[in-house]
């Protein structure tokens, strides 16, 4: 790398004496004009505030009022014959006209016939492109010489991302680190002076759509640099030669701007373990090609340039080590899926920009949320925008939202389906089902929502309220196969002892929660002995033995729920009628039919049951 670097040192010095000269021949020049304008520009109008001009317009002060449209100024001849200037913003020109006609002053649009004006300002707009010319040359990097080879090769210039911090919501131990980045960014000597090595990338890891492409974005954005994107599955399937090409382009660009980040989404698509041994397709030949030339790369810039590569993956483990070697990717930054503190902040600020109706509880819709990502709760703010668009309003209220959860969890409505009155019964009473043991089970987690609304492949959902705890308690997994048994048990109570297929999905969950618990959690007769996977799926003896502990849990959990939904048959079918009756029901409105259904038991008048809503009258 030694003769590289004496390159770039070399090549650097020569651009500080370039930039040295033209700057030098630059000041000269504006000088000269501040000269020049000093001796020949004439006593001219002053120059007002458009403020003062308009002022003296609407006070009837302007005797008459030449306009250049083009320089966007204005040449006012007041009443006492004295003349000021002002400017104006080109698209004021209409209304500061009708201004002056309203106000009965003589205007004339012809800048010929505003003698002395133009003249008068000529030197002036000399010196401002001058001036203009030299500031716009500092910020492109002409001077410097860091554009001009861009320039030579017709290169396009780069963007600085709008991304700032501020739009990274939910991860804010991934924000601090890339502070640092910034920081490293702005002011790279206060690093180097000290002796620190300063950081070359980082990896940033996490499952998809939790913002690591943002947050890559953020840094460039908030360090004003360039962004230099690049996605590893662009390589998959190239031409011989191809991938490598592309890389060491994007670091060219990237070495010929001052500074930036290059940021290499799903970077195991190329950087992937090299295999061992003979064998290897010409795809793998291929991708490793383009790993190399990355490595190359990432060693071949040095520290006067400020570019930082940030790659992004869901997969750290399946990485070259070399890429994660000191001097390379030797960071990782974990970009987590939200929890619900998380989740409340990235729709915070995804709502911010968006018109909110008054009853809109986003902390609300985070607790209803679990598992979506930053993405798909973006896409939830969008979709309720879309809603409230649909129905005509001006705002988006919680209807809107409530109806952009599920749309964004289980596919859209399917309004046009056809769907039998069997159907729609068998629905409502098998969500009834879910709904009721989960209002009524301690240790369940609340139905937040319910509809029987066609989504997708589902006829109905059960939404429950989920929750982030790390940890799952023997009372809760119970309640959850409880909950889940729910719905078969009232096709049961429906179809007196009959029942559908519809409770497959609940049936499949339950399964594996009830294995899970046998053979991984202890949390059954079977004991602490955990068994794996593998052995369970060979079948023998202790397979049996597993799989029939697990049964045994799962028929527990019908029988419970069973003399649960039989000793509140009132309540579920109150349930089953409501939600037949309206599609979809809030925990809300679910309360209130709950206490509607216990008051009737007791003999008294729901005189409460108001109370619960949320829009108390
Ligand atoms: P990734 O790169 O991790 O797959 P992206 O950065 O591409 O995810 O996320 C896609 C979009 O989702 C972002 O542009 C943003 O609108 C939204 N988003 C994702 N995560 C967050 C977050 N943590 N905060 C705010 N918005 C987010």
């Amino acid at each position: 790398m030694a003769p590289q670097q004496s390159h770039h040192q070399r090549s650097r010095a020569a651009r500080h004496r370039r930039t040295a000269l033209v700057a030098a021949g630059m000041l000269a020049a504006v000088a000269a004009a501040v000269v020049v304008v000093e001796q020949v520009m004439p006593e001219g109008p002053e120059q007002v505030p458009l403020s003062e001009a308009v002022a003296a317009v609407a006070a009837g002060d302007v005797e008459s009022a030449s306009m250049d449209e083009a320089a966007a100024t204005v040449l006012l001849t007041l009443q006492d014959g004295s003349s000021v200037t002002a400017a104006f913003p080109k698209a004021y020109a209409g209304t500061l006209t009708e201004q002056l006609v309203d106000a009965g002053a003589e205007v004339d649009t012809d800048p010929l016939r505003a003698p002395g004006l133009l003249s008068s300002l000529l030197p002036l707009l000399v010196m401002v492109a001058l001036v203009g010319g030299l500031v716009w040359a500092m910020r492109t990097g002409a001077l410097t010489g860091a554009r001009s080879m861009k320039g030579r090769r017709g290169k396009q210039v780069d963007d600085v991302p709008s991304a700032r911090f501020s739009d990274v919501a939910g991860c804010e131990e991934a924000v601090t680190e890339m502070r640092e980045l910034v920081e490293f960014l702005r002011d790279g000597e206060r690093f180097t002076r000290v002796g620190a090595r300063p950081p070359r990338g980082a990896l940033l890891v996490g499952p998809p759509g939790t913002g690591k492409t943002l947050l890559a974005r953020a840094v460039a954005g908030e360090a004003g640099v360039p962004f230099f994107p690049l996605a590893g599955s662009d390589f998959v399937e190239t031409y011989a030669g191809v991938g490598a090409r592309r890389v060491r382009d994007l670091f060219d660009r990237a070495r010929n701007s001052d500074g930036g980040i290059i940021f290499i989404d799903e970077i195991d698509a190329i950087g992937r373990a090299r295999s061992e041994g003979p064998g290897h397709s010409g795809a793998d030949t291929e991708r490793e090609n383009t790993l190399i030339s990355m490595l190359n790369e990432m060693d071949g810039f040095d520290t006067d340039h400020r570019i930082i590569v940030l790659a992004a993956t869901n997969r750290a483990d399946v990485l070259d080590p070399a890429l994660t070697r000191p001097g390379r990717l030797d960071r990782q930054v974990q970009v987590p899926a939200p929890d619900r503190r998380g989740r409340t902040e990235i729709l915070t600020v995804h709502a911010r920009s968006r018109p909110m109706a008054d009853d809109v509880d986003l902390v609300s819709v985070a607790r209803r949320t679990p598992g979506m990502s930053g993405a798909e709760l973006a896409q939830v703010v969008n979709e309720a925008c879309m809603e409230a668009a649909r129905r005509g309003l001006h705002l988006v209220d919680s209807d809107c939202l409530d109806a952009a959860v599920a749309t964004v969890a289980l596919g859209r409505a399917r309004t046009a389906a056809l769907v039998t009155d069997f159907d729609r019964r068998v629905t409502a009473w098998h969500e009834a089902g879910h709904t009721v043991a989960a209002l009524l089970l301690d240790h369940a987690d609340d139905p937040v929502q319910v509809s029987i609304v066609p989504r997708g492949p589902a006829g109905g959902v059960t939404w429950m309220s989920g929750n982030d705890d790390m940890f799952l308690t023997r009372g809760r997994a119970l309640a959850d196969l409880r909950v889940s048994m729910g719905g078969r048990v009232a096709e049961e109570l429906l179809l007196d002892g009959e029942f559908t297929q519809g409770a497959h999905g609940d049936l499949s969950a339950a399964s594996a929660r009830a294995l899970a618990m046998v053979t991984k959690y202890g949390m059954s007769r079977h004991g602490y002995l955990l068994v794996d996977d593998d052995t369970v799926r060979m079948g023998g003896e202790v397979a049996h033995e597993v799989r029939a502990v697990a049964e045994e849990l799962l028929r527990q959990a019908h029988r419970d729920a069973t003399s649960l939904l039989t000793g509140n048959r009132a309540l579920l079918t109150a349930v089953a009628e409501q939600l037949l009756e309206a599609e979809n029901l809030t925990l809300a409105q679910l309360r209130v039919i709950q206490a509607e259904v216990a008051a009737r038991d007791l003999g008294r008048i729901p005189v409460q049951a108001g109370a619960r809503t949320r829009e108390p009258a």
